[in-house]
This record gives C-alpha cells, structure tokens and sequence, in this order.
C-alpha cells in the first residue's frame, strides 16, 4: 500500500545524496601523484595527459552508486603567463541502477569541462569571492595542480541526472518487466482506495432519503 510513496521518497534522496556529495569538501585525502601536475616545470602552451578512471580512482572517496566504471580523462592544459587554460574530455561508461525499474543501466559518459586557472596573491580570498565555478585561484607560490577532485567531479557531472531506461524501451528488454508490472498494481490500488473513499462519506446519507 506504502510502496509507491516509498520508492519516491527513496529516488528523491538518492537525488538529495548526490547533490550532498558534489558540495561536499574533501580533505584530508590522499590521491595518486599521477594527479598532480607540476605545472611549473612546464614549457609555455599546450600539454596532454591522459587518465584511466576504474573504479578504484573512487576509493579515497565516499561510495559511490554507480560501479564498473571504464572511463577515459584527456585533459588538455594550456599554460599561458599568469593564467593556465585545462580542457577536459570524458569519454567511458559507468553501471548504475535504473531509477523506474531498479536493473542495471549502463550509462555513456561524453562531456567536456572547461577550467581558467588564475595565479593570485590571496587564492583562497579570491576562491571564496569568485562565482564562477569555471574559476579557480592557486597562490603565486604554489608549483603543483591538484586535479583529482575536479576529475572525480566531472565525471559524476556526466551522468545524467535522469536514470532511466529510454522510453522506447519500457518493458523491452533493458526494463525489468516484473517490477514495472508491481508499479502498476500499487498505482491502481492507490486510486481505488481514492474512490471508495469518496463513496464512504456519502454512505451516512443513503438513509436520510
Ligand atoms: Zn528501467
């Protein structure tokens, strides 16, 4: 009887949870070094790297609710005087739960990100004032880039909001037909409990006639 309510209340803070957890700041963790770049041993103009994200890349982290990640992070940093210019290219795939129907969905990751990062004398002021979230300040000083929350960031910004099967494949075979068919019931018993409820109000004046 609870069940459709229920499953909305589980999907809106599923929703909820992720919000939390791009917010959310991490320290205190340590990454790879592969995903620091010493930036200040590099020439002027443009560099490649290139970055195998599986899902161990999301260990330091926390859980994720999606697995058998196999992506592919190509980051392209243009390094200019005072400002450095990264491009970052997604491309792979993550496995996570179909939001209607609760199978296993495989989802394609293809996005790009654009990131200015900009010398100043008083970073985290200038973090803290700045609204574009394109933006980011290191201090004069620094001589490496930390890139390992922005990659973890960008790949769950690929991942469409929506998880679901495509509607034309409702009760095809990437839908779990058994579930959508309980879904169904629970709909039809919440409307019928709508209707004989009406009637029941109107039952106390049957004899007034
Ligand atoms: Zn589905």
């Amino acid at each position: 009887m609870h069940g459709l309510p229920l499953l909305i209340l589980i999907i809106t803070l599923v929703i909820v949870q992720k919000h939390l957890l791009l917010h959310a700041k991490k320290f205190d963790m340590s990454y790879p070094r592969e995903y620091e770049i010493a930036f200040v041993g590099l020439k002027p103009g443009e560099h490649y790297f290139t970055y195998e994200i599986t899902d161990k890349f999301f260990e330091p982290f926390q859980e994720q609710d999606f697995k058998n990640c196999h992506a592919v992070v190509k980051l392209k940093l243009d390094k200019q005087s005072g400002f450095m210019l990264l491009k970052f290219d997604v491309d792979g795939r993550v496995e996570l739960i179909c939001d209607r129907c609760g199978n296993n969905l495989q989802i394609q990751l293809w996005d790009e990100f654009n990131m200015a990062v900009k010398m100043a004398d008083d970073a985290d002021l200038m973090n803290e004032r700045e609204e574009d979230p394109d933006i980011y300040y290191i201090s004069r000083g620094e001589s490496h880039l930390h890139i390992a929350e922005w990659v973890y960031e960008f790949i769950n910004l690929s991942i469409p909001i929506q998880r679901m099967c495509k509607e034309d494949e409702i009760g095809g075979p990437q839908c779990n037909t058994d579930v959508l068919e309980r879904l169904k019931l629970m709909e039809d018993e919440v409307k019928t409990d709508e209707s004989s409820l009406i009637w029941k109000g109107l039952d106390q004046f049957k004899d007034l006639q």
